[in-house]
């Protein structure tokens, strides 16, 4: 988008520098609104949202479900703590267990995805003798910022700076069963691995590699936690990711698109290890919070009512189809599951063609100097995906413009 300095967004942007730390730089939009995959800037530029606030906004914007679950809750009683029981908690904690499949499932209740692996790496220590401590976890990976989520992202850049941490991983390439085999043995407790990594850029593994980390994970009795942060809540056209191999992890992580905006996150605890804490073990002011946990119940109806798993496997399927016909110069494929799906482009050009989509109306996240990633609401039809289909030619040379 171009802005001019008299521009809301300019204004906005001159504020967002002073007032907030630098955490992010300085994004190049300000959204004010949104209905159904449309949003609007803060100057009354419309978008199609193909990013859905990074994987977040699973039912769009505005949903209505969303809206009356989260109005009448928070009508009703918007914050208990954990000192007491709220039922939206019960009801949650109960439908996550039953998704997940997993057996003998419990659920901690959390803010968001880091929350939900720190409660993940707690669950695994608690009682882990101090031979059996180490983790494996990939390279390349992103599982959060907080320190313990930090320690197992595979971004040295990111990690390092802050490290040392409390417990020691060792990091593996994405994707290669017998490296990983290799790496697991008697001193590790759990292997941590996101079903297809996200921030890395919607990189699949190969078939089987999920399966041969249960399967190494049993071999010396670790623990296998699969981290759905980003491809969980039909995002792929399954409830979780990790169902399209047919394993089942012993630990399970959920956040971002759970809450369809509303912050939660969900650490899900197969049998094996869900007495592992204890009363004062860990605990969380917000988790469990009765107008997140509404929210995630209407996420999770919706989804269920509206067929959304099996229309993110049609239109995904579809859509993958159609972008992979694309002939340009700057194209050269696309990969991912469901509508979780990344565009191959020439190294270095996704920042201008995530400048180019903007400017014709389509958000779109430039998650790797070689590719683009597409992750929209689950509502997204048919042909709302083929406008942004019709129209990435003209992008893709829009962006060659861009870089000359
Ligand atoms: N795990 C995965 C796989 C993620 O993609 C992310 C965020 O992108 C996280 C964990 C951290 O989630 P959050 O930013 O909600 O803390």
């Amino acid at each position: 988008m171009t802005t001019t300095a008299a521009s809301r967004t300019a204004e906005l942007q001159q504020r967002w520098n002073a007032a907030l730390l630098g955490t992010y730089g300085t994004p190049p939009l300000a959204l004010v609104s949104g209905e159904g995959c449309y949003l609007t800037d803060a100057d009354g530029r419309r978008y199609l949202d193909l990013i859905a606030g990074i994987a977040v906004s699973s039912l769009g914007h505005a949903h209505p479900a969303l809206v009356a679950a989260v109005s009448n809750q928070v009508a009703t009683l918007a914050h208990t703590s954990n000192l007491v029981i709220n039922p939206k908690a019960v009801e949650l904690a109960e439908r996550l267990a039953a998704l997940s499949g997993l057996p003998g499932a419990r659920v901690f209740l959390c803010n968001d995805g880091t929350t939900a692996i720190e409660a993940a790496v707690k669950v695994l220590l608690r009682n882990a003798p101090a031979s059996r401590r180490r983790f494996v976890a990939a390279e390349r990976s992103f599982h959060g910022r907080s320190l313990g989520a930090l320690a197992l992202t595979g971004k040295a850049a990111i990690r390092e700076p802050f490290a040392p941490f409390g417990f020691e991983v060792d990091f593996v390439p994405y994707g290669d069963a017998a490296a990983l085999d290799a790496a697991v043995g008697a001193s590790t407790l759990g292997v941590v691995l996101e079903p297809t990594l996200g921030e890395a850029g919607v990189i699949p593994p190969p078939a089987g590699y999920l399966a041969a980390a249960r399967a190494a994970c049993d071999r010396v009795g670790a623990a296998l936690v699969v981290d759905e942060v980003q491809g969980g809540i039909a995002r792929t056209g399954k409830w979780f990711a990790h169902q399209h191999e047919g394993i089942t992890p012993d630990l399970l992580t959920v956040a971002k698109g759970l809450g369809g905006g509303l912050p939660v996150g969900a650490c899900i605890v197969g049998e094996r290890y869900a007495t592992a804490l204890g009363k004062g073990d860990h605990g969380s002011t917000f988790g469990g919070n009765p107008v997140a946990a509404a929210a995630a119940l209407a996420v999770l109806d919706t989804v269920e009512h509206d067929g959304l798993v099996d229309h993110v496997a049609t239109v995904g399927a579809d859509w993958q189809r159609h972008l992979a016909a694309i002939d340009h110069p700057l194209f050269h494929g696309v990969r991912g599951r469901g509508l979780w799906l990344a565009l191959e482009v020439t190294e270095g050009t996704a920042p201008a063609i995530e400048a180019a989509a903007r400017d014709a109306g389509f958000l779109v996240n430039a998650v790797a100097p070689d590719a683009i990633r597409l992750a929209p609401p689950l509502i997204l039809s048919a042909a709302e995906a083929a406008t942004f289909t019709a129209e990435l030619p003209a992008v893709l040379d829009a962006a060659v413009r861009l870089s000359e």
